[in-house]
């Protein structure tokens, strides 16, 4: 054979190379088999396409379901062994945590420039119905792009069924159908079908010259993921949160929780133990957008920061590796910016602080923030302020008064007029004594022709003789990823 590609296949486990463990007993559980027995079902795998084969095999292959961190870091390691010598990778492993895995391993990998394949199965490969026979096949395709011809993918990716997807996009959707995988919030990469297409637009690029490929083997696991439900007591998010790093929060909807006093003090608790929270939604598509609902603002105002549109699998991950990195405050920074593709957006979140209160109003304020150097005006997709819990004072209830908030423009009054090209907000907001808490989008080309280089600075001007207090001013700044 011309060896025209090279390949290597890591075998963890998972019910691709399982078998009863017991043949004789009918019913008997499936337990996994190691991997020389695995290769009897496929011994040509990658001849006629002139692909060598190298293979690792788990010692005690496992069921994904004991699969943890310190396994994430074996795979890393056996792959960065043989790094030079493979032009790609195909890691078997279980379904139940493979999108933990593929995650783990997007974010563990630094600089990676070949394709990883992470595929399994739905039944043992010594199944006569089996899935695993194609999946295998087909992930040995992808990785042996140099000898098959398909596009080099220099990513993380779950090859399942028909589909190829991101890593860190990806979810298990379906205990029991072929297609057991998918990517809800990002398209496939490829389809899988009599020929196998990648799109190579959707593709994260190569590194860059001189980026070489690293293993980032600091990731804290003392992190928990909880999911909220009706009646989840305040004591109980304390108690599970207690002797933690970090947090995902599963929330409803858009990022919603609710909003009693109780369950915002113990939200409050947790982080000001230092600890990071990250809200992502239980749904299985769509975004958190906090501040859209009041539901949502007492978390930002307790510094809950925004896990966009990943997978909860993503994040915890995610999480893990940003606070192994050890870069102290920009943990909140880096968690909300696109690392490896696995969010939509960067988000840029300048929290402004409070001002003043019921007892002591103010009556102007301006103070800057200086965002990420990651963000770049031209990248600008929205720009969204939040005031929250917003009052007034020396006003008769009723009375609807002007607010305007000024960006980089100090110097601005009651008498700079709204048509001011820094303007970025003009309200007439109506007291009737109720704190009041909105949003407002600025317009993409005022935000865009307000924003330098440096820090933000933001006015907000009221009218002569009114007074005010707020408990948030937020800038969030999105931006394409
Ligand atoms: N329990 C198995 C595992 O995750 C399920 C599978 O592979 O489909 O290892």
């Amino acid at each position: 054979m011309t060896v025209k590609a090279k390949v290597f296949i890591l075998y963890t486990g998972g019910t691709i190379g399982m078998a009863p463990e017991n043949p004789e007993q009918a019913g008997s559980p499936l337990v996994p088999k190691p991997l020389n027995e695995l290769l009897k079902y496929a011994p040509r795998l990658g001849v006629k396409e002139g692909i060598e084969l190298g293979f690792k095999g788990f010692d005690d292959p496992l069921d994904s379901s004991d699969v943890g961190p310190e396994h994430w870091l074996q795979m890393a390691d056996y792959i960065e062994e043989v790094y030079e010598d493979y032009d790609g990778f195909v890691v078997l492993h279980g379904t139940d945590t493979m999108a933990f895995t593929a995650s783990a391993l997007a974010f563990i990998f630094e600089n990676l420039a070949k394709p990883v394949i992470v595929t399994g199965s739905q039944l043992p490969i010594s199944e006569s119905r089996t899935d695993a026979v194609m999946n295998l096949v087909n992930a040995v395709h992808i990785a042996g792009y140099k000898a098959t011809g398909l596009p080099r993918i220099p990513e993380v990716v779950v090859s399942f069924a028909d589909k190829v997807l991101r890593g860190c996009r990806t979810s298990k959707v379906s205990s029991s159908s072929w297609a057991g995988f998918d990517s809800p919030n990002y398209p496939q990469l490829g389809e899988i079908g009599e020929h196998i297409r990648i799109s190579e637009d959707l593709l994260l690029p190569m590194p860059s010259e001189g980026q070489t490929f690293q293993v980032n083997r600091d990731i804290v696991s003392n992190v928990v993921d909880i999911s909220l439900f009706p009646g989840f007591k305040p004591s109980q998010l304390k108690r599970l949160a207690s002797d933690v790093e970090g947090l995902v929060l599963r929330t409803y909807g858009a990022g919603n929780a609710p909003g009693a006093k109780g369950f915002l003090d113990a939200v409050q608790h947790i982080n000001t133990g230092g600890r990071v929270i990250v809200n992502v939604t239980q749904c299985s598509e769509g975004m958190v957008e906090m501040g859209l609902y009041a539901a949502s603002s007492g978390l930002l105002e307790r510094g809950v920061i925004s896990g966009l549109d990943m997978t909860p699998e993503a994040a915890l991950t995610k999480m893990m590796w940003t606070l192994g990195a050890k870069i102290g405050d920009q943990v909140v920074i880096q968690m909300q910016v696109s690392q490896r593709g696995e969010q939509s957006e960067n988000l840029f979140d300048l929290r402004y602080g409070e001002c003043g209160n019921e007892s002591e109003p103010v009556s102007e304020f301006r103070a800057y923030r200086t965002p990420d150097r990651r963000f770049s005006v031209t990248n600008l997709s929205r720009a969204v302020i939040r005031l929250s819990k917003f009052g007034f004072d020396g006003v008769k209830e009723g009375e609807s008064i002007p607010l305007r908030i000024f960006m980089n423009l100090p110097s601005a009054s009651i008498e700079t007029p709204s048509s001011h090209t820094r303007c970025v907000a003009d309200f007439s907001l109506v007291w009737n004594g109720k704190e009041i808490n909105f949003a407002h989008e600025i317009d993409n080309s005022t935000a865009k022709a307000s924003i330098g280089a440096d820090d933000i600075t933001l006015s907000i001007v009221v009218p002569e003789n009114v007074k005010f207090w707020f408990e948030g001013l937020y800038l969030a700044l999105f931006a394409a990823a």
